[in-house]
């Protein structure tokens, strides 16, 4: 009888859900040229409105800080040279 307790404790286990991993952008920097941009802006950062991709200077490849990524793609469709990938 030990079996069938054992399957009964098995069985009111709480079940743990996996979820799918979050999608968030990467950015390709072999892609990226901010010389590309008018005045070296990049136009991908200045279209997200949580700043998850920030350029410190015009001209300076921007940096990305993907945790906070909606992966609303908008960067995406901004960026003129395809360098950003929603994944
Ligand atoms: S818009 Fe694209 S190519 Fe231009 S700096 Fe940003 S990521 Fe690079
Ligand atoms: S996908 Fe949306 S939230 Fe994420 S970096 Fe691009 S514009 Fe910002």
């Amino acid at each position: 009888m030990n079996w069938k307790k054992n399957w009964l404790k098995y069985c009111n286990k709480p079940v743990q859900r996996k979820t799918m991993p979050k999608k968030t952008i990467v950015v390709d920097y072999q892609a990226c040229d901010p010389k590309q941009c008018e005045n070296g802006i990049c136009k991908a950062a200045l279209e997200c409105e949580r700043k998850v991709l920030t350029q410190e200077a015009p001209y300076e490849m921007p940096d990305n800080n993907a945790a906070m990524c909606l992966s609303c793609a908008l960067c995406m469709q901004a960026c003129p040279r395809g360098a950003i990938h929603v994944m």
